[in-house]
């Protein structure tokens, strides 16, 4: 039998590869991970999630300072905002979430950590700057990057991503944003919100392509009602720089051409997986432009090399590359045939109201062809959302013909932490009635969940056949009062 020098390579220390090192090297597997970069941590701690959320609340906090009134509070003169404050605060955050993805961690939990750029020379071996390691499995957590798509002028122009975004001197006096989908729509509301005069430009109908249209036309609204400016349905034909000045040229919806004028362009137009240079053509490994291509064991068509997380493709979510990260221990270590079901995947997009998302949305159900129906409930009808003026949004809830709920949608005040007793209802199978007839406590926003469940019973709860039954048996008199129409 071939001896390895290791039992488990993983190659990307971000969310996938983290989750596998921390089980493989937990469950006595001798594990190598290897990263690229000084720190381990991936997108999410340096350049995505962490940094692009705690900017979010610092841009939140502004927004409700400078609307105190609302609240019946005295109206302040606030200052313009330091953006260098807020970056330092986002790298302190950073700071203290990379202890907990730090190399020592792992040692301590029995992984070795070597930095540098893994390339494969066989399908057991890879070369780390001179030296060969070799392992029994290897799995490929490299994640991706953002895309500079092919505009005219762009690569001779000097533009943004979420690599440099966090880290300013500055706060941008305008920017146009380059893409509608997650990333371009957050950092649109956060920017804006903090001073900057922000443009979004997306070929698209609707922004948050991937989201029903009425909860992502809503979304826009409350944007443009703050003074965001898009341009849907709008080509992007070149862009200039002179003199420090950038402009991107657009064909908006009617036709017209259009110049941008901005400080700065933030590019935001999708991911590409991180695949170059690590010799996966040499050893055969197959992938196309979306990604490494998996079975739903996450295997390549190389059994002993496993591939997870944005690299391989499906949806880009730190939840996501751990669960995949998951799966691959599963089977990589456990030897058990574990499979990736993405039915319940949840997700949320973290503008204010956030638009949380679980299961099918109408857009899913109707292309494949389904029979279901639209439950909804207004947070304008919650109690705690009109205490704190959070009343913007609402709960859709899509049940198919049989009456079981295919997925829910909320868009409204922390929909994604709402959202949570979803994940527990759709994936424990909990009956709809068993939700109608918990108990909430009394006044939250979660009631929200169980007052749609309850829309769905009242109608056949409170019908008049029922009335007609109850007076037959128990002898009821009916009606105390009546409100005359005049
Ligand atoms: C601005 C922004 C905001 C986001 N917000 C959210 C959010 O709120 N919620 C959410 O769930 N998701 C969010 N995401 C997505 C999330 O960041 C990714 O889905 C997640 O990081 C994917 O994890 P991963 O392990 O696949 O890749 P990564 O976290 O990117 O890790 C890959 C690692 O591999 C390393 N690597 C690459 N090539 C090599 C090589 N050849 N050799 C060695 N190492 C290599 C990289 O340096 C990196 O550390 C956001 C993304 C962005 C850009």
């Amino acid at each position: 039998m071939t001896d390895f020098d290791y039992d488990i390579g993983i190659i990307g220390g971000g969310a996938a590869g983290l989750t596998v090192t921390s089980g493989a090297s937990q469950l006595g597997a001798k594990t190598l991970l290897i990263e690229k970069e000084p720190a381990l941590g991936g997108d999410c701690l340096h350049f995505g999630c962490v940094p692009s959320k705690t900017l979010i609340h610092s841009a939140h906090v502004y927004h409700l300072m400078q609307h105190a009134e609302r609240f019946g509070l005295p109206k302040a003169s606030i200052p313009p905002v330091d953006f260098k404050q807020v970056a330092k605060r986002i790298q302190k955050v950073i700071a203290t979430i990379q202890q907990h993805d730090s190399e020592e961690r792992f040692c301590r939990l029995g992984a070795k950590v070597l930095f540098g750029e893994a390339v494969f020379k066989d399908e057991h071996t890879i070369d780390l700057g001179g030296h060969r390691k070799s392992a029994k499995n290897w799995v490929i957590a490299t994640g991706s990057s953002p895309v500079a798509p092919p505009i005219p002028g762009l690569y001779n122009t000097t533009f943004l991503t979420n690599r440099e975004i966090f880290s300013l001197d500055h706060l941008p006096k305008s920017m146009v944003i380059l893409g509608g989908g997650p990333i371009g729509i957050e950092m649109a509301q956060a920017f804006n919100r903090l001073g900057t005069s922000v443009t979004v430009v997306d070929r698209s109908a609707q922004i948050l392509g991937k989201e029903d249209k009425d909860m992502a036309d809503r979304v826009a609204s409350i944007m443009e009602d703050e003074g965001v400016t898009f341009f849907l349905e709008a080509s992007i034909e070149e862009i200039l720089e002179a003199h420090g000045c950038k402009s991107v040229k657009i064909i908006d919806k009617s036709g017209e051409s259009k110049d941008l004028n901005t400080e700065t362009i933030l590019v935001a137009m999708g991911r590409a997986p991180n695949i170059e240079n690590m010799g996966l053509e040499d050893i055969g490994v197959a992938y196309d432009r979306y990604g490494i291509s998996v079975d739903n064991r996450m295997r390549t068509n190389h059994k002993h090399i496993y591939a997870a997380g944005d690299v391989s493709g499906g949806f880009q979510f730190t939840h996501a590359a751990g669960y995949e990260g998951s799966i691959v221990v599963s089977n990589a270590i456990f030897r058990l045939p574990r499979k990736a079901d993405y039915t319940y995947l949840p997700w949320c997009t973290y503008t204010d109201p956030e638009l949380a998302s679980i299961g099918m949305n109408e857009k899913t159900a109707a292309s494949r062809g389904l029979d279901y129906t639209v439950w909804s409930e207004e947070f304008k009808d919650n109690d705690r959302s009109l205490a704190e003026d959070e009343v913007t949004g609402s709960i859709k809830m899509i049940l198919n013909a049989k009456e079981k709920p295919l997925g829910v949608q909320i868009l409204g005040p922390r929909a994604g932490d709402l959202l949570s007793e979803w994940v527990a209802i759709l994936n424990g199978k909990v009956k709809l009635s068993t939700l109608a007839a918990a108990v909430h406590p009394y006044p939250t926003m979660g009631e929200i969940n169980k007052r749609v469940a309850g829309n769905f019973f009242s109608p056949k709860i409170f019908s008049k056949k029922v009335q007609k039954g109850l007076k037959f048996i128990f002898q009821l008199k009916g009606r105390a009062c009546s409100l005359r129409e005049d």
